[in-house]
């Protein structure tokens, strides 16, 4: 039986079972979402939206199968493979991302896990510290990544590594054969360890049952402290990789995904990531009133389509809603609720630089 006062509380857990949060998302959608809407602001303005922006600043000849993935070398799709962007293609790409409203700025390079004591990767946290100067907080996605290279990271200023679980322990072999969950759950581990915040969520829509989504929101919610930033993606059915034909997910599944990632990882920012031109405005409305406050921006993401700007102001203007101004490390930091972690990395952060 659920304790709706508790939920909506807003309480932070990390004990959920699968039953609990199965019964949360098969609540009444009313009351799901008013759940979700009132728990979020609990922690969040009501009217704010984060805007991010996600280049992909390496392209495409990724050794890894995701069946999900245009850039995977693994398919024959439309992406032309591109070597690393020079640092001020980069940094040109963040001040324009920056006149357009974002306040974070995620590159994202196709590979299993950056080159070590390389070139590029050196590249990377030049990149890293050039857009950090612009005021923009910096999230990356590179692949794996060990504890030294997360240490790296860090110390040249990232906020945030994004890395994603996708779905289900139990489905995840049916989406991905060349790394396993555990994999990622240590890369997860090594970016907390390094201090930098953790972007991690998931893709719906891939063929799973609604029990694996329930199953990834239980993974997430065990990640202890919970991720700050939760991407909730719907799948984008890319020609050449192996779901270009998958089944249409009911809009309300991940209406519903969103909403009990909102209850059950209350001081998380989720996002709506991907698959947003696949929605209507209305869709897109429902994810916000369930406890959305976070998009990104512009035409493309990495390599498939996004709504731009323009569009996303419109309804924005039409919802009454507005980009957040300040970063939520400020907002944080200005609360006095900055995580340990962060905190933490902050004067390692210092150490190498002083
Ligand atoms: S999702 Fe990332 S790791 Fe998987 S194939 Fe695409 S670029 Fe490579």
């Amino acid at each position: 039986m659920l304790n709706l006062d508790q939920l909506a509380s807003g309480t932070v857990r990390y004990d959920y079972t699968r039953a609990e949060i199965e019964a949360i998302y098969n609540l009444p959608i009313t009351r799901l979402i008013f759940l979700a809407q009132s728990v979020h602001q609990k922690y969040f303005a009501a009217d704010e939206i984060q805007m991010s922006t996600l280049l992909s600043i390496k392209t495409g000849g990724c050794k890894e199968n995701c069946a999900y993935c245009p850039q995977s070398a693994h398919y024959k799709t439309a992406v032309n493979a591109q070597g690393l962007m020079s640092v001020a293609d980069i940094v040109e790409a963040a001040k324009a991302a920056k006149a357009n409203g974002s306040s974070r700025f995620c590159m994202g390079a196709a590979w299993r896990s950056p080159p070590k004591k390389s070139k590029q990767f050196e590249q990377v946290l030049e990149a890293v510290m050039q857009v950090r100067e612009l005021g923009l907080e910096v999230c990356t996605t590179l692949g794996m990544i060990d504890d030294e290279q997360a240490h790296e990271l860090a110390a040249a200023g990232v906020h945030a590594y994004n890395h994603n679980l996708d779905t289900s322990s139990e489905y995840y072999t049916d989406i991905i054969t060349t790394r396993t969950y555990q994999d990622r759950l240590d890369t997860l581990k090594a970016v907390r360890k390094a201090g930098m915040s953790v972007c991690c969520g998931g893709i719906v829509g891939m063929g799973e049952k609604k029990e694996d989504r329930i199953g990834l929101l239980a993974q997430l919610n065990a990640l202890a402290p919970h991720p700050e930033s939760v991407p909730i993606n719907l799948l984008v059915k890319v020609e050449g990789t192996p779901l270009q034909d998958e089944k249409e997910l009911d809009i309300f599944e991940m209406v519903r995904t969103i909403a009990t990632a909102c209850i059950i990882m209350p001081q998380s920012r989720v996002r709506l990531s991907a698959g947003r031109t696949q929605m209507s405005d209305e869709a897109q409305a429902l994810c916000f009133l369930a406890g959305a406050s976070s998009i990104f921006t512009g035409d493309k993401l990495l390599t498939t389509p996004n709504p731009g700007e323009d569009k996303d102001m419109l309804l924005f203007a039409r919802l009454g809603l507005k980009p957040l101004a300040v970063t939520d490390s400020e907002r944080r930091e200005a609360e006095g609720t900055l995580s340990f972690q962060t905190q933490k990395s902050r004067s390692q952060f210092h150490e190498v630089l002083h």
